[in-house]
């Protein structure tokens, strides 16, 4: 868990992270939040009463607008009133919704897409996420669940997914997807320098991928490129539908940079029309760990609002 304690101007100025202790129960995580936002008020010298809000972005299916988790199985929660919970474990005005629509909204509102009203965001970390920013607002969808761009499958990919499909964006495009293609690449004996850096294939890892990339490997080179060609793919499906102004990639996986998004501007810029790509911006997220606190922290303030 990733805690701030967000300012008036959007941005936090304390901030702490935790081991969210899963199998502790959701009592114990409910303990765990109000005794951190005890500490931040405290170790800041901020009154309660000057608190707007607590906002929560949590991953899985979350219906913003009763404030409860319907599923979310890395938590163990189904059905879980969140935001009771924590208004009735400290006192303040709770909001929750998804951690990918939050991640997104913090960088369309205060980073990288900051000038921009209609944001297409991807996270790429241990999966592969989306989230849609539409005239400024998060977009859910039915059931707010849009955005799951993972789970559409490539092409030619025949690997299967923890959803249980086959062929998922997320199995090529995710830091374990990375790693696999590293580690496949060395099982086979092709001749690369992944194969010099662990005695166990298995332990290859996606900062693994960028590093022999950086060092000219053509089977790293070519992994990234085959990576950046099947997120390019699925873009260019999406972006004449949407025509956002701006595209964010952020998670772990971004700090890949340009080495992936080189290759999904060339796949754009060959399949997709000019007009809806000319002015586009495709950047990496700037506020990494920050963007879901910012984004959690805007939403609490604009529902405690209406
Ligand atoms: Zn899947």
């Amino acid at each position: 868990m990733v805690f701030g304690l967000v300012g008036e101007d959007g941005l936090p100025f304390w901030r702490r992270k935790v081991p969210t202790e899963v199998p502790k129960g959701p009592e114990h995580m409910l303990r765990t939040i109000a005794a951190n936002i005890d500490d931040a008020l405290a170790e800041t010298g901020t009154a309660r009463e000057a608190v707007m809000a607590v906002g929560v972005g949590m991953p899985g299916k979350v219906d913003a607008d009763r404030g409860i988790c319907m599923g979310a199985s890395n938590l163990r929660l189904r059905d879980y009133p969140v935001a009771a919970k924590i208004r009735e474990a400290t006192g303040l005005p709770c909001y929750i919704n998804n951690d990918v629509k939050m991640y997104i909204y913090g960088e369309a509102l205060y980073g990288a897409a900051k000038d921009s009203r209609h944001v297409l965001g991807v996270t790429i970390g241990t999966g592969l996420a989306g989230a849609l920013i539409i005239d400024g607002e998060p977009y859910g969808g039915y059931r707010n669940i849009s955005g799951e761009i993972g789970h559409i499958p490539i092409d030619g990919v025949k690997r299967v997914c923890n959803c249980g499909m086959v062929g998922c964006l997320e199995t090529v495009v995710s830091a374990p997807g990375l790693a696999r293609s590293a580690r496949e690449a060395v099982l086979a004996g092709e001749r690369t320098l992944l194969a010099d850096y662990h005695d166990d294939p298995a332990e290859l890892t996606a900062v693994d991928v960028s590093r022999a990339f950086d060092a000219g490997d053509q089977t790293a080179i070519a992994i990234m490129r085959h990576a950046g060609r099947c997120l390019g793919d699925v873009l260019a499906y999406l972006i004449p539908m949407l025509s956002p102004d701006a595209v964010i990639i952020g998670g772990g996986v971004a700090l890949a940079g340009e080495r992936l998004l080189g290759t999904v501007r060339e796949v754009l810029h060959a399949k997709v029309s000019k007009s809806y790509i000319e002015s586009l911006k495709l950047e990496t997220a700037v506020h990494n760990d920050d963007a879901g606190v910012i984004g959690s922290a805007a939403w609490a303030v604009k529902k405690s609002k209406e």
